[in-house]
């Protein structure tokens, strides 16, 4: 591809620079005007700068934030899901602008940065219309049954911090902000330092939708320094991205005493059974392995395929991955886009290099593509892996993924599980009741069965989450909502204080707790 500038790249796409800047503007910052430039991986080039946030900026954002989100908890839900809901035709109406700022930012196909934009209004409307009744007051049982009862509700916790990476910007910045602001809260989003500008996009479109001032903010900036600043300043952290950072994050929650949900990284097992078709199975590995040049949280990175099918599986899964075609148009020609920048681009070449080096067998790609675009690497299929490498354990985060074969079904069980990890899994059979059956002795937060990641992430009413290495918490579903509301438990007595009347001796009231406690223990067996 011929080198372009930055300039000259934004006119291939329907962005011009002063709305990059326009959009920079939007932050509020009182540091001393240092910026960060933001390059974009179609060119390497710069496209823009951002300022180069603060921990004060940091802790200003959350100020504001949190005047703002006083009048907002008192809001009636329905108005908030009204503006959500506008958010979410927001979101659909200005798609081609949201596609070409993903494409700049990230260098991935536009098919795949579809499934970005798809994502948000789905998840508006799934909690503008499930909201309300997951947050209602709710009437449980009393401690002694007809003299006392117990009325739970569901308080926002505040501020929310939502910290998100680069690889889903537009998605990961939103989609952990939805059900946050819903619930009454407002957020503070610091997006990767590489993809600021679809956060900001999106923070027009939820002013325009009628979102209060102050409610959603942007902090832009270094990780480490605002990060650490933003935790410090909220009363929940969300956070996506890498385990090792996930930690660092829990640890400082743990000290704030306050919640976290953190969605991390995985290395994603696909088990392909004797009965699956295998031209399914390919078609599945290959959107699952190649989507977003495999810099994806939910792709399968590992394939246990049954014997009996393996050398069909194999034929045309290699067969269709050298069809693919690498490019970096603002269109939907090609079927994969780029990595991230140069340092990705190196990492994932020393895990392929690493892995042939040591025996594996290369049977598609292996190598970067820099006549397509500075960091696009080729999708690579790998063979022949010995399951102590790196690229057969460690995260890859590119469009790399190996294939081994196994005897059965209790093999690709076994060697699926083999790691810390447990993200997203898939199984591969014509038979649904089977791999439902496979799926639940696959210890990972989603198991899909007969789709890669889509059927699973897109149950806007499913919890989508990490076992182990992975991650703590849930997105999706009443636990993606329940997770930024503090319960409160109102009991009532109705015969005063539950202890001894007076002239009752502690001995005969503890007998009769005693019995009491006995009928009551059947009781929550019988009751509904
Ligand atoms: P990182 O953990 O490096 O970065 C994620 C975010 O955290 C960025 O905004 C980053 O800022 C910020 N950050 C960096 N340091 C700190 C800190 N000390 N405190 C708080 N925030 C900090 O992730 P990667 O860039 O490596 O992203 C890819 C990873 O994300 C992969 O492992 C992938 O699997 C995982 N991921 C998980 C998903 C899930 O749902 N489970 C979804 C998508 C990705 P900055 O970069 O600007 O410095």
């Amino acid at each position: 591809m011929e080198q372009t500038s930055g300039s000259q790249i934004l006119g291939a796409t329907t962005l011009e620079s002063s709305r990059l800047e326009r959009l920079a503007a939007r932050i509020e910052t009182t540091g001393d005007g240092a910026s960060l430039e933001v390059r974009t991986p179609v060119t390497d080039e710069a496209i823009g700068s951002v300022p180069s946030c603060t921990a004060d900026d940091a802790a200003a954002a959350v100020e504001r934030a949190r005047s703002a989100q006083a009048a907002w908890e008192r809001a009636p839900i329905d108005e908030r899901a009204a503006i959500l809901e506008r958010f979410g035709d927001l979101v659909l109406k200005r798609r081609e602008e949201l596609l070409d700022i993903v494409q700049l930012e990230t260098g991935k196909a536009r098919h795949h940065a579809v499934e970005e934009v798809l994502d948000v209004p789905l998840t508006c409307s799934y909690y503008a219309a499930n909201g309300s009744s997951i947050l209602a007051d709710a009437d449980r049982s009393g401690a002694v049954p007809l003299a006392s009862d117990a009325t739970v509700t569901y308080d926002p916790v505040g501020v929310v911090g939502v910290i998100s990476p680069w690889n889903y910007p537009l998605t990961l910045a939103m989609t952990d902000a939805i059900p946050a602001l819903l619930a009454g809260n407002a957020v503070v989003c610091k997006p990767d330092e590489r993809t600021p500008f679809i956060a900001l996009a999106l923070a027009d479109l939820l002013a325009e939708a009628g979102l209060p001032d102050g409610l959603f903010q942007i902090v832009t900036g270094e990780g480490a320094t605002v990060g650490p600043a933003l935790i410090d300043e909220v009363d929940y952290v969300a956070f996506t991205g890498g385990t090792e950072t996930g930690r660092t994050v829990a640890e400082q929650a743990g000290r704030s005493l306050i919640g976290c949900s953190l969605e991390l990284g995985g290395k994603n097992p696909m088990v392909v059974l004797d009965d699956a078709d295998p031209e399914t199975a390919a078609r599945g590995a290959v959107k699952g392995a190649f989507t977003n040049a495999g810099q994806l949280c939910l792709a399968p990175e590992r394939i246990y395929v049954d014997e009996r099918r393996y050398d069909e599986f194999l034929d045309a899964f290699v067969g269709a991955t050298r069809r693919l075609e690498l490019g970096l148009e603002f269109d939907y020609g090609p079927d994969v886009g780029s990595l991230i920048d140069g340092n990705h681009l190196e990492a994932v070449q020393e895990f392929v290099d690493d892995a042939v080096e040591n025996g594996a067998s290369l049977l598609s790609g292996g190598r970067a593509r820099p006549d397509v675009g500075p960091f696009c690497y080729e999708p690579t299929i790998l063979t022949d892996v010995d399951p102590d490498l790196r690229v057969a354990c460690e995260e890859t985060f590119g469009p790399v993924v190996t294939v081994h074969p196994v005897s059965g079904a209790d093999e690709a069980i076994e060697r699926a599980n083999d790691t810390e990890y447990g993200l997203n899994a898939s199984v591969w059979t014509t038979d649904h009741e089977r791999g439902r059956k496979v799926a639940r002795e696959i210890d990972y937060g989603t198991v899909c069965v007969n789709d890669p990641y889509t059927v699973g992430w897109a149950a806007t009413d499913a919890p989508m989450g990490g076992f182990g290495d992975s991650g703590l918490g849930r997105r999706h579903g009443p636990e993606g909502l329940r997770r930024y509301v503090d319960a409160r438990t109102v009991a009532t007595s109705r015969i005063g204080p539950l202890d001894a009347p007076p002239g009752v001796s502690p001995r005969w009231f503890a007998r009769f707790m005693f019995g009491l406690t006995k009928i009551q223990r059947r009781l929550v067996r019988w009751l509904p």
